[in-house]
């Protein structure tokens, strides 16, 4: 029984990634530059789960995703790994001095987290990573939870974002806790980007590849 079904996803060919019957959201006409595409993305999607897989095999593994941006590459990502995982969403908000400039403080929630975190590898999933503060806010409150929220801190923390803006670090990289590894998809240049679950204003999250937003849209919408 198990072998029809291993056979069966093997022949799959990913019918929802043939897009030539479906036209693409109007927001589109916004993009001035597309940095990575669908088929680029969902290439280093699959590189990265494999790398993650062999990683963490065998090991009890609790993916948390960091809403919103990261819903699109966790729910990408956790269908390429070859593990079963347990999947969570934390709250991270950085509170922002205007749309796309952040002013510095970050908030962390994990009171919609149903899974314990107890003991288990870790896999944090970012959208991106900028400055570096939410990242170092999150490590540190995943830490400090123990034994509020959870029993027993985690037995590692590693680290997955789609986008790292190197350039743009305020907060050097925390050190990741146990065996924990960074897994980053792209270095990204020092632009602001949307889509694949990142936005402008709440907007732009559903775009399929990531983009830089046409400058009078983003100069005219920031005001
Ligand atoms: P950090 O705390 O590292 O400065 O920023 C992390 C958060 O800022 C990300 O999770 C993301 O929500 C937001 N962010 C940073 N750069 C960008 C960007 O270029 N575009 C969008 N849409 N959000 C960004």
């Amino acid at each position: 029984e198990h072998a029809d079904v291993v056979d069966l996803v093997q022949s799959d060919t990913w019918i929802r990634r043939s897009r030539s019957h479906q036209t693409v959201s109007p927001e589109a006409a916004d993009i001035a530059r597309v940095l990575f595409s669908a088929d680029d993305i969902y290439r280093r999607v699959c590189e990265l789960a494999r790398e993650i897989s062999a990683d963490l095999a065998g090991k009890q593994v609790v993916v948390l995703g960091v809403a919103t941006g990261a819903f699109v590459f966790l729910a990408d990502l956790v269908r390429e790994l070859s593990l079963p995982v347990q999947i969570g969403i934390i709250h991270a908000q950085s509170y922002y001095g205007s749309s796309t400039e952040s002013a510095g403080r970050v908030n962390v929630s994990f009171d919609r987290l149903k899974v314990d975190i107890s003991a288990k590898h870790v896999l944090l999933v970012e959208d991106i990573i900028d400055t570096g503060r939410t990242l170092q806010k999150l490590l540190t409150e995943m830490v400090a939870a123990s034994p509020t929220l959870f029993p027993k801190p985690p037995a590692s923390i590693s680290v997955c974002a789609l986008l790292d803006k190197q350039a743009r670090r305020v907060k050097p990289l925390p050190r990741l806790i146990g065996s924990g590894k960074l897994y980053a998809g792209y270095d990204c240049e020092d632009v602001f980007v949307v889509g694949y679950g990142l936005d402008f204003d709440e907007r732009y999250r559903s775009l399929p590849f990531i983009g830089v937003l046409k400058s009078d849209v983003f100069l005219h919408s920031a005001e």
